[in-house]
């Protein structure tokens, strides 16, 4: 089947969008996966950037990964309990991300 005025775009979109979590309106950069304020994401993608993943459950930072100055966030998805790691973004809060890592540090998962 050919899909002549189908016009599916299949590049990266760089899109605003509102934070499910905690409100926050982000700016999006076309890198931006989750919300610089809470650092919550949403399974969106199944590859990065794709926006191919049905699911769409928020998805809760549970821990902080790897070392100065090359932290992730580990984010699991509340709906299907996906787990996904991602690289922290220059805006990203550094409140949040100490307040995660000091909640990864008291809970033991
Ligand atoms: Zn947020
Ligand atoms: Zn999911």
């Amino acid at each position: 089947m050919l899909q002549s005025n189908g016009q599916k775009k299949f590049q990266r979109t760089i899109e605003d969008f509102t934070c499910e979590h905690c409100g926050e309106f982000v700016k999006g950069t076309g890198y931006t996966n989750h919300c610089p304020k809470c650092l919550w994401s949403k399974h969106v993608d199944k590859n990065p950037g794709d926006r191919a993943e049905a699911c769409c459950g928020m998805m809760e930072p549970t821990r902080l990964e790897g070392t100065t100055p090359h932290y992730r966030i580990v984010h699991r998805c509340v709906r299907c309990k996906m787990k996904r790691k991602n690289d922290i973004a220059k805006n990203d809060s550094n409140e949040a991300i100490i307040a995660l890592a000091t909640k990864a540090a008291h809970t033991r998962m």
